[in-house]
């Protein structure tokens, strides 16, 4: 007898396994439920970002942050990045989370971009300054109620409730989206600020005068859409306003 040593729950998932078999969103190879929805090998390929670069130019910059001579016309100050959008599963499970309606991906995805906040955090911290233990909430990007409906969860407003409560971080819903525009990946460069011009608002009565504020999305592609949610934050009278994404695609 003493080689039964499964719990009810072991059983339960053993049982699952066998009914409902998954199958790891990168390579296809089946993987126990305890291991979610990608096998250990894809996992061992996700390469965290180590050094952050300014989103204008590309070149080293701490924290993400734009340099002073790239930061012309941007609301935001920088934008935090966690992993590479071409390594390993990553851009498969930012696909599933998505469009196959796979929110289970959120929470190892919202691991990395806590990482890449606790390492900012760092240089910060040297300032005295604790992202954690000041004004600073975390918001996200907004989708169009529309396309929301079709979807049914909004994959940037979990990212940022699985970061606020792992970080002990407020989270705020900020933002609506006014108008339903195309899809960015669509469009380059300047059709992509054209297409969101005025598609954002900051929610009535909301008061973000002198707040620090972190907003979510998952990929950052020219910064057009962070700038654009930052912007209308700026203008309510938010103070300080960062990016944090997944990748950059
Ligand atoms: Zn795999
Ligand atoms: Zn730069």
């Amino acid at each position: 007898m003493s080689n039964f040593k499964f719990s009810i729950n072991e059983i339960k998932l053993l049982i699952l396994d066998f009914l409902f078999p998954k199958y790891c969103v990168n390579c296809g190879s089946e993987v126990l439920s305890t291991d979610g929805w990608v096998c250990f090998e894809c996992t061992q390929k996700i390469v965290p970002v180590v050094s952050q670069i300014c989103p204008e130019c590309e070149k080293l910059s701490p924290m993400g942050e734009y340099h002073s001579n790239c930061r012309k016309g941007k609301s935001l100050k920088g934008i935090i990045c966690s992993t590479y959008f071409h390594e390993g599963p990553v851009r498969e499970m930012i696909h599933n989370l998505k469009y196959n309606g796979v929110s289970e991906l959120a929470a190892p995805l919202a691991r990395l971009m806590e990482r890449a906040l606790e390492k900012s955090e760092i240089r910060i911290l040297n300032d005295k300054f604790d992202v954690r233990n000041s004004d600073f909430v975390i918001t996200y990007v907004p989708m169009h109620n529309s396309r929301k409906a079709t979807r049914g969860y909004n994959h940037a407003e979990i990212l940022a409730r699985e970061i606020g409560q792992k970080l002990n971080i407020k989270v705020e819903d900020l933002l609506i989206k006014k108008s339903k525009t195309r899809r960015q990946a669509e469009l380059s460069g300047n059709a992509r600020r054209k297409n969101l011009s005025g598609a954002f608002a900051v929610k009535p009565d909301i008061c973000i005068k002198n707040c620090k504020i972190i907003i979510v999305d998952d990929v950052t592609t020219t910064g057009s859409t962070l700038n654009e949610c930052a912007k209308v934050l700026k203008t309510a009278g938010a103070k300080e306003i960062w990016g944090l994404v997944i990748a950059r695609g």
